[in-house]
């Protein structure tokens, strides 16, 4: 902070005090416009929609997931039924010749010892069949719920987004008006000190604070018996500035000089 000090020792900037006064009002309007800007930056509804987008993202994934299950158990389901059905048609086939009752003795044996492995065969492969269905049902209500819980995030991202969008225009609102407001108030300012609050304030401080109390307003801190005699030394319409954070020092009755 030892914008333009040395300098000022030298060749001390000079401004009426009006000017000097009406920086204040400039430094409480930049103030508010600060804040304005800060909030506009930490709304919480930023930080809402990070983490709606995060489960979001996780939900995706998920989503995809089961239904990649879900899709894979069909694809088996229809396989498990045609296995079925290929050992039903070949058990009715024999049972048909069974029944007829034609065939020599041997050959009746054999079908008969046949339609008894088709029936253990097609018993197995309807309890595959069944174990499948039953992971297909499991598979496809994880997919209708976290189909269901993506729909109710998206519902709560555009709410959070509509009043971020609410606070976020009603912010700018705010800003453009003090902007407006701000034209006017540095109009025919002296334009070497708006010059050098503009510099100050550029490095993010409060450029231009009250003297009060023997306090400077800007850094807080009680000015040491050398700067106040400095500043009681100095004359109306100099330009005086806070040693500690470098600010323009502005005297009213209040100073406490
Ligand atoms: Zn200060």
């Amino acid at each position: 902070m030892d914008l333009a000090r040395p300098e000022q020792r030298e060749h001390p900037l000079k401004a009426a005090t009006t000017d000097q006064w009406r920086l204040l009002d400039v430094q409480a309007l930049d103030t508010r416009l600060a804040q304005i800007a800060h909030r506009r930056r930490t709304l919480p509804e930023h930080a809402e929609l990070t983490a709606l987008d995060q489960r979001a993202a996780t939900l995706r994934d998920e989503l995809v997931g089961a239904q990649t299950l879900a899709s894979d158990a069909t694809r088996e389901l229809a396989k498990a039924e045609a296995d079925v059905e290929l050992v039903r048609t070949r058990a009715r086939r024999d049972q048909a010749r069974l029944d007829s009752g034609q065939g020599g003795h041997k050959e009746l044996e054999s079908l008969q010892h046949e339609v008894a492995t088709l029936a253990r065969r097609q018993g197995a492969l309807e309890d595959v069949e069944l174990e499948v269905m039953e992971r297909l049902e499991a598979l496809t209500a994880e997919v209708d719920r976290l189909t269901a819980e993506r729909d109710g995030l998206q519902a709560q991202v555009d709410e959070v987004t509509r009043r971020r969008d609410q606070a976020v225009t009603a912010l700018d609102d705010e800003a453009l008006a003090l902007d407006r407001q701000r034209v006017g108030m540095i109009a025919g300012l002296d334009a070497p000190l708006l010059a050098l609050y503009e510099k100050i304030r550029a490095t993010g401080i409060t450029a231009a604070a009250m003297l009060r109390q023997r306090r400077c307003e800007g850094c807080r801190i009680e000015l040491n018996p050398q700067d106040l005699q400095r500043i009681r030394a100095a004359a109306d319409d100099d330009v005086v500035r806070c040693d500690e954070c470098g600010c323009i020092l502005v005297r009213t009755g209040e100073s406490g000089l």
